[in-house]
């Protein structure tokens, strides 16, 4: 039951959507959920009338969303016609801004990558934007018969109705409009949205099976930073300005390894993130900087057995564990699902992890999972498309 805010209702009575639209998401997503899937088994699942299913069929093959894929096996009568979401026509647009690298993709409905470019990202914003603008508009170009729409995840805040990054705080970068210019170059709609939000999106629509049934889950991304995406009654909860989930600067101890993107030294990030782990093991050696050894070498390193980084990878996990331990305190989520490359060592860390979860698990509620992601070392690719995607399949109510 949600409460009614009367000065919203103008907005909410505009949006309301026909049963008609609210049928035809719900077939989108038997397609999805179910391919190859004929009319009549859709029908039968859902108790619509056949002649409905057929009509709404019709409609989402004439806006390019479902294909048909040949015929299957006859239970008497006319072989049905099998149907799944179209492939191999691009429909989204992400772009994946991160501190180390700018990533530019197109994808298909089911999430496909059919194109990808990529460059180093730099902290000069005028460069950022020339070269974003121009990569965006050559998928434009490549594409011209395609209904795009963008997707933008930053690791910041960004403001959904203006189109504008608002901040972003490893390259200082503020008031940084990149949305708006893209739908005045190209006429495409953008949302952009906090890294974090969008991997959390991009879990509850792509992540395994397990995760895309929760309705109530928490993701925490380990990568330069830590940031957390809220998944609350199977929406991401973005808070005033889609500023939530700034957990990576909880207080959890003080004299990290290293100083928190935001300048103290006591944040959650600054004892967890992948920028501790590779400062604690250069500290281990005797050497003051990260030294040259990024996040992979690393766990190649502890996986070859070297001792040092597997210690160092159980203790950066057990500062991981601590913060997750202060989120099933505060949300009791069925599962927290850990994303990033960290998810690569997870036999080494999972113990130090659980170990620290395990405590604040209240006794009578059990049931909280704490679950490695299965979107890959790059999740907010994933994220940046799903900013689009799940806009296709999700209802609007
Ligand atoms: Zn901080």
């Amino acid at each position: 039951m949600k409460k009614i805010y009367l000065h919203k209702v103008e907005k909410q009575i505009a949006r309301h959507n026909t049963i008609r639209d609210i049928n035809k998401q719900i077939v989108l997503n038997y397609v999805r959920a179910r391919a190859p899937i004929s009319r009549a088994e859709i029908a039968r699942e859902t108790s619509l009338q056949r002649s409905t299913v057929s009509a709404i069929i019709d409609d989402l093959q004439l806006e390019g969303l479902i294909e048909e894929i040949g015929t299957g096996d006859s239970t008497g009568g006319r072989k049905p016609t099998l149907l799944r979401l179209k492939t191999g026509t691009p429909v989204a647009i992400g772009v994946d801004v991160t501190p180390r690298e700018t990533t530019v993709v197109l994808s298909d409905l089911a999430g496909n990558l059919l194109e990808t470019e990529e460059f180093p990202t730099s902290s000069d914003i005028n460069y950022m934007n020339k070269q974003i603008l121009a990569k965006v508009s050559n998928f434009v170009d490549l594409y011209p018969e395609a209904n795009l729409e963008v997707g933008i995840s930053v690791p910041g805040i960004a403001d959904q109705t203006s189109g504008e990054i608002l901040y972003v705080p490893y390259f200082q970068w503020s008031n940084w409009d990149i949305g708006r210019q893209i739908t005045e170059q190209t006429g495409m709609e953008v949302v952009i949205e906090n890294d974090a939000n969008a991997v959390a999106l991009a879990e509850l629509w792509f992540g395994n099976e397990e995760i895309r049934r929760t309705r109530n889950f928490v993701m925490v991304f380990v990568g330069e930073g830590i940031g957390t995406g809220i998944v609350i009654d199977g929406q991401v909860y973005r808070g005033e300005n889609g500023a939530a989930g700034e957990f990576g600067h909880m207080f959890v101890s003080e004299n990290a390894p290293v100083t928190c993107s935001c300048g103290r030294r006591d944040c959650w990030e600054a004892h967890a993130s992948e920028k501790a782990l590779l400062q604690r093991y250069a500290s281990s050696n005797g050497s003051a900087g990260q030294g040259s050894i990024d996040i992979d070498h690393l766990i190649g390193l502890a996986q070859n057995g070297e001792a040092r980084a597997i210690n160092k990878l159980k203790e950066n996990a057990k500062y991981l564990g601590i913060g997750i331990s202060n989120l099933l305190i505060g949300f009791s989520p069925q599962a927290v699902v850990i994303s990033g490359s960290i998810t690569k060592a997870w036999d080494m860390i999972k113990d130090e992890i659980e170990e620290a979860g395990r405590r604040s698990i209240r006794q009578e509620v059990k049931t909280t999972k704490i679950v490695p992601s299965a979107l890959g070392d790059r999740p907010s690719i994933l994220g940046s498309i799903s900013l689009v995607l799940a806009r296709k399949f999700a209802s609007a109510n």
